[in-house]
């Protein structure tokens, strides 16, 4: 899972101010807590920036259980993909992650994602022609196209 291999570049900033020391995965319950307590006046303006876009960002729903919910992971995928088919490749992703909100992760680990992402989509289009459901079909394979090239979505219908 690419969440789990994201980190924050300020997440010993926060162990600091809270006193005590947070794991080291962006993703990990415990730092989605702090980050949603911790006194944001406590940081540089770019820190306390990049907190803020990464709650707005990935900590906004509306679940009960958030932020244990599953939705920050699922959205930081949604957020990858996205950033992948607007047109950015595995290099230029991972520098925007960090610019944006001092999510640091490595281009490799981004690239070997987007091809398993890709296989995955692989295997449901087999699904998909199996079960000859043409919408399905035809997202999936708009969505593999759109990764391995770094373009837009361009739906025909
Ligand atoms: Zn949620």
């Amino acid at each position: 899972m690419i969440a789990s291999r994201a980190r924050l570049r300020y997440t010993r900033q926060i162990g600091k101010i809270i006193g005590f020391r947070l794991p080291e995965g962006a993703f990990h319950g415990a730092t989605l807590e702090a980050l949603l307590s911790v006194p944001y006046d406590s940081f540089d303006r770019l820190t306390r920036e990049q907190i803020l876009t990464f709650i707005r960002s990935f900590l906004s729903c509306k679940c009960q259980d958030n932020p244990f919910c599953g939705c920050p992971e699922r959205k930081f995928v949604r957020e990858v993909i996205e950033l992948r088919e607007s047109g950015l490749d595995h290099v230029q992703i991972s520098q925007y992650l960090r610019d944006e909100f001092g999510i640091e992760i490595y281009a490799a680990d981004i690239l070997s994602y987007l091809e398993e992402a890709v296989h995955l989509l692989e295997a449901i289009q087999d699904v998909a022609n199996q079960f000859n459901v043409p919408r399905m079909q035809e997202l999936v394979r708009m969505h593999i196209t759109a990764i391995e090239k770094g373009a837009p979505v361009i739906s025909e219908s």
